[in-house]
């Protein structure tokens, strides 16, 4: 069923109406329609934000689909962030380093590759104050999200450990930033053995896996027995709101973040490359929130 909350907003769209959205598979699942149509109907933009199915096989002919549409922006998920790169005529500095994109903004015919993970993830850490230089700091995963927050904490200072099923996605990550910030990472196959290694000294472990996201909530990727108390735990899975992991880790006293401000910031800072315009946060927070409690229902 669709959900009711803005029900009657479509009789807004003008034939001056910029169009936005967002390029995945699968995509159902998305909460940015409703966090960036929120935002656009708060600020009285004429901008109006659409989920479009693309399957691997035809990113090329959607990239090009975008300019004859003159579509405004566009966030890339699951599976393009990295694919997506050739197929723009210009990458943000960030986005390049990363080698991940998951903003696109159409200037004036010019495609140019952002990336906004980094911040959105970074964010949470500076709101919180939680300072990551020389902290040691293990990421789960290596896929697009992993590369754009293992990139923003080397940067930062932190001493990073990749766990990861398959080894070589962990190996590239490291490759790329050794090239760029001259930053040695440790590398290891997400398995009991380096995960009892690597977390028996870590300040921070992050999840960026897609392991206890829904509809695989009774997974997680670390033993309830290896989380303590003097850990932080980021999990940057946002639906389920709390994952797994971050029960045991609460329940074994980490400090504990969920994936939701990630996104919510990550979305923001979109917004305002498309737009020029600060986003309204708390509305972009709420929409996310809700719609996040509905599909839940
Ligand atoms: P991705 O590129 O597809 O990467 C998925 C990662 O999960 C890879 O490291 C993959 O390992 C690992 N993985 C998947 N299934 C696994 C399994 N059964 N066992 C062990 N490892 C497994 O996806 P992504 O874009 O990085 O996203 C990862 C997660 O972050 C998703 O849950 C996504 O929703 C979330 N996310 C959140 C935000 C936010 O704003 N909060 C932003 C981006 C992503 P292999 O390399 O071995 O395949």
């Amino acid at each position: 069923m669709r959900p009711s909350t803005r029900e009657g907003d479509q009789s807004l769209i003008t034939g001056k109406t910029r169009v936005c959205g967002i390029i995945g598979d699968p995509i159902g699942h998305t909460l940015s329609p409703a966090m960036h149509n929120a935002a656009f109907l708060k600020m009285g933009l004429d901008y109006v934000y659409l989920p479009f199915k693309v399957a691997e096989k035809d990113l090329p002919a959607a990239i090009e689909g975008l300019m004859a549409l003159n579509i405004a922006g566009i966030n890339v998920t699951i599976p393009h962030k990295v694919a997506v790169i050739p197929l723009l005529d210009e990458i943000d500095e960030l986005a390049g380093y990363i080698g991940a994109v998951n903003t696109i903004v159409n200037q004036n015919g010019i495609l140019k590759g952002y990336n906004t993970d980094a911040s959105g993830f970074y964010h949470v850490f500076t709101a919180n104050k939680i300072a990551v230089s020389r902290k040691k700091i293990v990421i789960l995963g290596a896929g697009g999200a992993a590369r754009a927050i293992a990139f923003i904490l080397a940067d930062k200072g932190a001493e990073i450990t990749i766990l990861n099923r398959s080894l070589d996605a962990a190996q590239a990550i490291s490759e790329r930033i050794f090239k760029t910030l001259r930053t040695e990472i440790k590398i290891g196959e997400l398995n009991l053995q380096n995960l009892k290694f690597s977390l028996e000294e870590a300040d921070i472990v992050v999840n960026a896996t897609s392991l206890g996201m829904s509809p695989q909530l009774k997974e997680t990727p670390v033993p309830a027995r290896l989380l303590n108390e003097r850990m932080t735990v980021v999990d940057i899975i946002y639906n389920p709101i709390q994952t797994r992991l971050l029960k045991e880790a609460e329940k074994q006293g980490a400090k504990v973040f969920n994936g939701l401000e990630m996104l919510v910031r990550q979305g923001a800072a979109a917004f305002e490359l498309w737009t020029g315009l600060k986003a309204s946060i708390e509305t972009m927070r709420k929409a996310a929130g809700d719609r996040l409690s509905e599909n839940e229902k």
